[in-house]
């Protein structure tokens, strides 16, 4: 038997190589075989290393730029991802022995890792090992995040044997990208509220309604998707969990622009899309107790795993940057580091007790509140220090010529932004916290 771990080295792929070999040994026997995809500027590799670390096979594809001028490299992303798939797939083949894969969700994404072979999650700790490890090397996010992140770990629990049959394997090797179509423009906090509605209708449902934030929607081939099926219940019973092919016809995708600039979200549009009953994860009427689960999954396990480290790196590069501009020695800079250095430590402790949760079988439950609210909160404190070590040159973004690190602080301090919002504002993690870990009144 192999198992595979799908991983996105990206820039980092050089660096990563002992990692990779330090990995293999430190969690064999789970892993025998690791696919990096290292997305350059000019190709797509795809490198299959053994548990040794050794380059088992590599898979390379050209890019064609769209801009060619000089220091201009512009891809296509459609073709970039079909190149990302075709080489995955290559890589894949040429294990030439039954695959049985581990997913390893990184960043947004770690913990679930489930066999194929047995149908059973393999060892949280694996995972954190592994991601633990990428992030520390500065190793890119795996692709797949929210299949890998939060769909998988339902249909491994809720799924049918042919719904996991058909859907984990190309989930994990990345073949088919899953997207999560829950938030609605009426319901965000109060998902309980959505009005997408799902009609019996012959042996199926007839889907129509309109989702908004959905991250990753214009390159998924699957969606997890919660609608209305009966409205005279109250809002939360009457919803259902289903798996929608978002190749139907009567979907309409819109890519919403962040304040990033990026396209990374889309406004999605359901209009009489038929989805057949053996579609449906759970039980009709009952999708709100799996809906939970997946927002739980993505609160406690989704990011912040990867995140832990992620903060990690910001403080490090935090005490470099306060060196570079002169400002080691201020107290007030000196303290927020501290603190900085001594919140992420906390934030691994709380993970810890995640993964010893996950270790005896039970869910992330409420408690990954408590970890996403803390993570929102260190996460813009440590950004925003960034800027302030930066002083006036903190207003210029990247692309300037005088920009510090090329506007890299910048961007990431508008992406941190986000850590308030997405999968549940602040606000509502608060509200978790109060009811359902410390039982006051609503
Ligand atoms: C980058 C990003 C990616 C996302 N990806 C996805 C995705 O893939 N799929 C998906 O389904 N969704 C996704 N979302 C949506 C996200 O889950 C919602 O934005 C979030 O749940 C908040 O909902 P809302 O935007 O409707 O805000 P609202 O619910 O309208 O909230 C507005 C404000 O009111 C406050 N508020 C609301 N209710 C309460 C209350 N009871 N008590 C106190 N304060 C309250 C909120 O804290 C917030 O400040 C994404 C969001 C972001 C930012």
């Amino acid at each position: 038997m192999v198992n595979l771990a799908l991983v996105n080295a990206g820039a980092g792929l050089a660096r990563s190589r002992p990692i990779l070999g330090r990995l293999g040994t430190r969690i064999m026997p789970s892993l025998d075989y690791i696919l990096a995809i290292d997305q350059g500027t000019t190709s797509t590799r795809a490198i299959l290393f053994d548990a040794a670390g050794a380059i088992h096979h590599i898979a390379r594809r050209e890019l064609r730029q769209i801009y060619p001028q000089p220091g201009w490299v512009e891809h296509d992303p459609e073709e970039i991802w079909q190149s990302v798939v075709a080489t995955c797939r290559e890589a894949i083949t040429a294990a030439k022995r039954p695959v049985a894969a581990i997913g390893i969700t990184n960043q947004r994404e770690t913990t679930v890792v489930w066999d194929r072979a047995t149908g059973k999650p393999v060892p949280g700790y694996v995972a954190a090992i592994v991601d633990d490890e990428l992030k520390r090397a500065k190793i890119q996010r795996p692709i797949n995040p929210i299949g890998i992140g939060h769909c998988g770990p339902i249909l491994v629990k809720h799924g049918t044997d042919e719904q996991k049959n058909r859907y984990i394997m190309p989930m994990l090797s990345a073949d088919e990208i899953w997207c999560q179509l829950f938030s609605e423009p009426g319901a965000g906090s109060d998902l309980a509220a959505l009005r997408t509605r799902a009609e019996p209708d012959g042996d199926g449902f007839v889907v129509s309604g309109q989702k908004v934030w959905t991250s990753y929607a214009q390159f998924s081939r699957w969606a997890i998707l919660l609608a209305r099926t009966d409205p005279s219940l109250p809002k939360h019973r009457g919803l259902t969990y289903f798996i929608l092919d978002m190749e139907s016809p009567g979907i309409t995708i819109r890519p919403l622009r962040q304040l990033t600039g990026s396209t990374e979200f889309s406004e999605v549009f359901l209009d009489a899309v038929r989805v057949p009953r053996a579609h449906v994860v759970g039980a009709v009427n009952q999708g709100w107790e799996i809906a939970l689960t997946t927002l739980a999954h993505e609160r406690g396990t989704g990011f912040a795993f990867k995140e832990q480290v992620l903060q990690r790196i910001a403080v490090e590069d935090l005490v470099r940057l306060a060196r570079e501009r002169g400002r080691a020695a201020d107290p007030v800079v000196r303290q927020e580091i501290a603190r900085g250095w001594i919140e992420v430590e906390l934030m691994r402790l709380m993970n810890c007790r995640t993964l010893t949760r996950l270790e005896r079988g039970e869910e992330p439950g409420p408690e990954s509140s408590l970890v996403k609210l803390f993570w929102a909160s260190l996460t813009q404190r440590l950004h925003q220090l960034a800027l302030e070590l930066e002083g006036p040159y903190a207003t210029l973004v990247a692309g300037s010529r005088r920009a510090v690190e090329d506007g890299r602080w910048q961007q990431a301090f508008l992406w941190s932004r986000v850590g308030a919002i997405a999968g549940g504002t602040s606000e509502v993690q608060a509200n978790i916290i109060a009811q359902r870990i410390l039982g006051l009144p609503r």
